[in-house]
C-alpha cells in the first residue's frame, strides 16, 4: 500500500510523476509464470500497455514474449530485451515498413487482419527469400462486456477478419507461397473481469475453428488479453486473478494434441504497480461543490476522459475529516477530471495525492497537450534490474 513514507525522499521531487512499485511487479509477474506454467501456456506482455524500459527490460528478464501493435514495439521490445523468437505483431493497419522490420527481426508471428495484408506480407516475404509465420486474427463476433472504446471483438469492430474474409483468405492462400499460416488469434477487449465472458470466447473459438479448418490445420492458438483488474480496492486485491484466467481457457477450450495455447496480457501484469503522485495546486469551489485542483492532468492520465475510468485516489498528506471533492487537472478542458465527489481527508494545498493502478495505459498514453511536460518515472527499487 502506498503512504508518503513509502514515497520516502521522493516526497521532495517534483510533481507529477508516475511512482512503479516493483516488488508488486515481481510478485505479479511471479503469479503469471506459475499460472501459466501450470497448463503449459506462453505469455507475450502487450507492450502497448505500459512501454516504460525499465519496465520492459525487467518483464524481457521472466521470459515472457511480446505482443506489438507498432514497429517501433517491435524494435523497443527487441531493446529491451525481449527474444524475437517469442514476439507477435498485430494491428489492423501495418505499413510495409514495419512488416519489413519484423521480417528482418525474424519475429516468431504477424497475426493479420485483412486478406490484403495476407498479400502484402507475402510479397514481402518473397523479396526476402522467406517465408513468413501468420495467424489469423479472427473477429469472433463476442461482446466483452466492456467500455465500448475497449470492445475488439465485435464484427462492428475494425479487428479481425469476419467469417466471409477468412473464405477469401482460404481460397487465396494456396496461391501465398511465402507465407505459413501456423494459427489463429482472437481478442475481445480489456478490462474484463467476468469469466463467463472468456468462457464464451472459448466456445466461439471452438466452433470457428471446427467449421473453417479441417483438422491438425494449427499447432498456435492466442487468445488475447483481456484480464480486468481491481479499480475499486486495489490495496485488497493488488494481482489479478490470473488463476480464474487461464484455468477458465483450459477448462473451455477443446485441444487438438499438437496444439500450444498463447496469450498477450497487458493489464493485468502492469496496472497495480503504477500510481500517478500529484500535488494540489488549489483547493476552490463553493460550499456546496469543492475541486481539489492537481498538477497532473489528462495528459498525464486520459483514462477517466477517454474511458471513463476511475480510479481510487489517496491524499497520503491527510488524516483530516472526510470531505467531498471533485479532483481535476489543470488542462483547459471540462474533461480533465480524475473523479468526481470523492470522499477524501480535507485537502489543502501543497497536499500530495496518489492516483492508483495507474500502470497500465497511464504513462505511455501521456502527450505533451498544453505543451505540458510528459510525466517521469520513479521506482521503489532504486535500480530496476533484470531478475
Ligand atoms: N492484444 C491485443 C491485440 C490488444 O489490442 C490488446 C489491448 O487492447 C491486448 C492484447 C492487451 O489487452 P489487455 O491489456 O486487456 O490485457
Amino acid at each position: 500500500m502506498i503512504t508518503i513514507e513509502s514515497l520516502g525522499k521522493l516526497e521532495s521531487t517534483p510533481t507529477p510523476f508516475y511512482f512503479y512499485d516493483t516488488n508488486l511487479l515481481d510478485q505479479t509477474l511471479q503469479r503469471v509464470k506459475e499460472s501459466s506454467g501450470r497448463y503449459g501456456f506462453e505469455v507475450h506482455y502487450a507492450i502497448k500497455a505500459n512501454a516504460n524500459r525499465k519496465i520492459l527490460t525487467r518483464i524481457a528478464s521472466f521470459g515472457l514474449g511480446a505482443d506489438c501493435v507498432s514497429g517501433n514495439e517491435v524494435e523497443l521490445a527487441i531493446k529491451c530485451g525481449f527474444d524475437p523468437k517469442k514476439i507477435v505483431f498485430a494491428g489492423v493497419g501495418k505499413t510495409d515498413s514495419e512488416i519489413e522490420l519484423a521480417l528482418d527481426s525474424s519475429i516468431f508471428c504477424f497475426h493479420s487482419e485483412s486478406v490484403q495484408e495476407l498479400i502484402v506480407i507475402n510479397q514481402l516475404a518473397a523479396q526476402r527469400s522467406i517465408i513468413a509465420k501468420v495467424a489469423l486474427r479472427l473477429n469472433p463476433d463476442v461482446k466483452a462486456g466492456t467500455h465500448a472504446h475497449i470492445t475488439t471483438g465485435m464484427i462492428e469492430n475494425k479487428f479481425g477478419l469476419s467469417v466471409d474474409e477468412v473464405i477469401e483468405a482460404k481460397r487465396i492462400l494456396p496461391s501465398l507461397k511465402n507465407i505459413n499460416i501456423i494459427g489463429l488469434h482472437f481478442h475481445i477487449g480489456s478490462q474484463i473481469t467476468n469469466m463467463e465472458v472468456f468462457k464464451t470466447l472459448s466456445s466461439k473459438a471452438n466452433q470457428l475453428k471446427n467449421e473453417l479448418f479441417p483438422k491438425n490445420s494449427f499447432n498456435y492458438i492466442n487468445m488475447g488479453g483481456g484480464l480486468g483488474i481491481d479499480y475499486t480496492r486495489p490495496n485488497s486485491n493488488p494481482i489479478p486473478d490470473f488463476e480464474g484466467y487461464f484455468s477458465t481457457f483450459n477448462q473451455n477450450l477443446v485441444l487438438e494434441s499438437n496444439q500450444k495455447i498463447h496469450f498477450e496480457l497487458g493489464r493485468s501484469i502492469v496496472a497495480q504497480c503504477g500510481s500517478l503522485i500529484t500535488k494540489v495546486t488549489y483547493v476552490k469551489g463553493s460550499s456546496k461543490h469543492q475541486f481539489a485542483v492537481v498538477d497532473a492532468g489528462m495528459n498525464d492520465l486520459i483514462r477517466p476522459a477517454l474511458y471513463d475510468a476511475s480510479h481510487s485516489i489517496v491524499n497520503l498528506s491527510s488524516n483530516g475529516n472526510i470531505l467531498t471533492y471533485d479532483v481535476v487537472g489543470p488542462v483547459c478542458e471540462s474533461a480533465d477530471c480524475f473523479a468526481k465527489e470523492i470522499p477524501l481527508p480535507q485537502v489543502q494545498r501543497g497536499d500530495i495525492l496518489a492516483i492508483l493502478s495507474c500502470g497500465a495505459y497511464g504513462e505511455v498514453m501521456s502527450s505533451r497537450y498544453n505543451m505540458r511536460e510528459i510525466p517521469y518515472a520513479v521506482y521503489s527499487q532504486e535500480k530496476l534490474e533484470p531478475a
